[in-house]
């Protein structure tokens, strides 16, 4: 900016010097034609007089000739001005185009940086939107392994619980075994054929099944060890043990189980004494004619019938 300063007062000195040159130029040419220069008085020649002519017009051709200088003279400023001042034009135009140019370079540049802050913007946000995702991503991560962790805590306490179960039953069923009673053995070797069809060589089993819960009845709700009763019967143990469990599958008797000096035995209580064959012998009902048509709710009834009652009460009296 400030080069350009300089050359146009340069410019202008240089154009004001012109003008001031020219305007001497035109102040002489103004006072050449006003006081025109006085014609050379010819000298006396002894020449001819047709001699004397060509040396007029050479004169008037100078003095023209000097005239188309001075006007040429004159002339050539104006040119250089008119040069100087259309190149300044030029140059003028040319500065604007320059300008003009670069305003567009600018233009373009703001554009471009405009659009360069435009794909960063977009990048940013896109590289943000990736961020979220990933910490989205991330998150659901996490809470996939912590569930999966607490699953697998869940799982394992799981376990745990299961395998103290398993060994607490383990303990239980060894603690059950060391209570194991011999009875109990043999209720799961025989069968149940074998309980009920329990049969002792040449003896009754109703008469002693009879027996056996006469006595036990005698101890009531007490009931009686299994190995005290054995003992009054003489039988064995083994003999003993599957008496008690076919009297119990009759449902005769209830067992118990007690622990009895530091060992596991059974207690017989009653439930139901037997009814033996000799208790029914004068009963009425073995010779009644009406016995088909005797019944609980029925019409001739055990509740209404007068040879029942006098049949009882005779037991009763003989008692
Ligand atoms: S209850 Fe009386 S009527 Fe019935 S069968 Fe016995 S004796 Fe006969």
């Amino acid at each position: 900016m400030k080069n350009n300063d300089n050359l146009d007062a340069k410019k202008e000195k240089k154009v004001n010097k012109i003008k001031e040159q020219l305007a001497l130029l035109r102040a002489k040419l103004a006072s050449e034609k006003k006081h025109p220069s006085p014609p050379l008085e010819p000298k006396p020649v002894k020449i001819k007089s047709e001699t004397k002519q060509p040396k007029a017009k050479k004169k008037a051709k100078e003095a023209k000739k000097k005239q188309v200088r001075i006007r040429e003279e004159v002339k050539k400023p104006q040119v250089r001005i008119k040069e100087e001042a259309k190149k300044k034009q030029v140059r003028i135009k040319e500065e604007a185009k320059k300008k003009a140019k670069e305003a567009k370079k600018k233009a373009k540049e703001v554009k471009k940086k405009a659009k360069e802050a435009k794909k960063k913007q977009a990048r940013i946000k896109e590289e943000t939107k990736k961020k979220a995702k990933e910490a989205k991503k991330k998150q659901a991560r996490i809470k996939e392994e912590t569930k999966k962790k607490q699953a697998r805590i869940k799982e394992e306490a799981k376990k745990k619980r299961e395998e103290a179960k398993k060994k607490e039953e383990e303990a239980k069923k060894k603690e059950e075994e060391a209570k194991r009673t011999y009875e109990e053995e043999l209720e799961e070797q025989l069968t149940e054929e074998e309980i009920t069809g329990f049969q002792l060589e040449k003896t009754d089993m109703d008469k002693m099944c009879n027996r056996v819960c006469e006595i036990i009845a005698d101890y009531e709700s007490d009931g009686i060890l299994q190995s005290q009763l054995w003992k009054k019967f003489k039988l064995s143990s083994r003999d003993g043990s599957r008496l008690a469990l076919k009297l119990e599958r009759m449902g005769n008797i209830t067992r118990e189980k007690i622990l009895e000096k530091e060992r596991w035995t059974y207690k017989l209580i009653i439930k139901k004494t037997p009814v033996s064959t000799k208790s029914i012998e004068g009963s009425p009902c073995l010779t009644c004619p009406v016995e088909a048509k005797c019944s609980l709710d029925g019409e001739i009834s055990p509740k209404t019938c007068q040879w029942i009652e006098d049949w009882v009460m005779i037991e009763l009296k003989n008692k």
